[in-house]
C-alpha cells in the first residue's frame, strides 16, 4: 500500500512539474554590436534599435556598403557634426524612418544641410545638454551629457555650419543596462558626476588620440566614470589615431584596474 501511495506521490509530482517547453523564457538581453570608429547599433529587449554615430561606411568596416543597406533603426543618435559621427544618418533615417536624437542645433543643421528628414526631428527627440528624454514608449532614457570637443556640421568641412554644443549620451535602458558613449571628447572633471548619478555598465570611450583623449586620459575617464565594462572606440580608422587597445589596457591596469576591458571586433555583438 505504502509503495503504491508513494508511486502515486511521485506521478502527482511529475505532473506538476513543467515541461521545458512551458517554462517561461529567460528575460531577453541587450546587445551591442560595433559597427567601428564611433558607431553602434544597440538592440534592445524588446527587439528596437538605437544607432549611434552611424558611419556604418567607415573604412574599418569591410562590409559597409552592405551594412549601410540592411542595418535597422528606430532612433538615430549623433553626438556632433563632424563627418565621421554624422555618417551615413541622412540615408539610414530615409529608409527606415527613424526619429533623430541630437541637441537642437545639431538636429536643424543636419536637416538644413546634411539632408536629414526634417519630420524626423522635432522636440520630441531633439534636446540639449543636461535633458533627459524617454523614448521608444519609455523603453529608454537618453541624457544629453557634455563632451569638449567642436562640432561643425556639412558636406564640405572648409564651409561648415555651426553645429552646436558637442555631446555624448546616457542611455539607461528600462530593466537593462546604462550605456555611457562619450562621444569625441578630453577628460573632463565632470565625468565624475556621470559616476556619481548613474551606475554605468558599459562605456563606449574614445582612445585614439589626435582628435580626442588618447588611452592614458581615457583610462582616467573610466576611473571617473566608475564603468563596470569599456569598450574602446574611435581608434585606427585612420593612420594619425594612434591609439591602440592594448595602451589603453595598460592604463587602464593602474587608473581603473576593477573595470573590464572588452576590446570588440568590428561587425561583432557583445550581450550585457
Ligand atoms: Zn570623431
Amino acid at each position: 500500500m505504502r509503495t503504491f501511495l508513494a508511486l502515486c506521490l511521485l506521478t502527482a509530482t511529475a505532473l506538476a512539474q513543467p515541461k521545458a517547453a512551458d517554462k517561461p523564457a529567460p528575460p531577453a538581453k541587450t546587445s551591442v554590436k560595433w559597427f567601428g570608429h564611433a558607431a553602434f547599433e544597440i538592440d534592445l529587449p524588446s527587439g528596437k534599435t538605437i544607432l549611434i554615430d552611424p558611419w556604418i561606411t567607415n573604412p574599418s568596416n569591410p562590409t559597409g556598403k552592405d551594412d549601410v543597406k540592411s542595418v535597422k533603426a528606430d532612433l538615430i543618435l549623433v553626438t556632433h557634426g563632424h563627418f565621421d559621427h554624422v555618417g551615413d544618418a541622412a540615408d539610414i533615417a530615409k529608409r527606415t524612418h527613424a526619429k533623430l536624437v541630437a541637441t537642437f542645433d545639431l538636429g536643424n543643421a543636419l536637416v538644413g544641410v546634411m539632408g536629414f528628414p526634417k519630420d524626423q526631428f522635432g522636440f520630441d527627440t531633439g534636446g540639449n545638454v543636461g535633458g533627459t528624454i524617454e523614448v521608444l514608449g519609455g523603453e529608454a532614457k537618453i541624457t544629453f551629457v557634455p563632451a569638449i570637443h567642436s562640432s561643425a556640421v556639412g558636406p564640405d568641412p572648409t564651409k561648415a555650419s555651426q553645429g552646436g554644443s558637442p555631446g555624448g549620451f546616457v542611455i539607461a535602458i528600462k530593466g537593462g543596462p546604462t550605456i555611457y558613449h562619450t562621444g569625441d571628447t578630453d577628460l573632463f572633471g565632470d565625468m565624475a558626476l556621470i559616476g556619481s548619478h548613474w551606475k554605468v555598465d558599459l562605456m563606449l570611450a574614445c582612445i585614439g588620440d589626435h582628435f580626442t583623449m588618447g588611452p592614458d586620459r581615457a583610462a582616467e575617464a573610466v576611473r571617473l566614470v566608475k564603468a563596470k565594462q569599456v569598450v574602446p572606440m574611435h581608434f585606427a580608422t585612420f593612420p594619425v589615431l594612434t591609439g591602440t587597445p592594448d595602451a589603453f589596457g595598460k592604463a587602464l591596469k593602474k587608473s581603473a584596474p576593477r573595470a573590464k576591458l572588452t576590446v570588440m571586433e568590428v561587425g561583432k555583438s557583445i550581450t550585457l
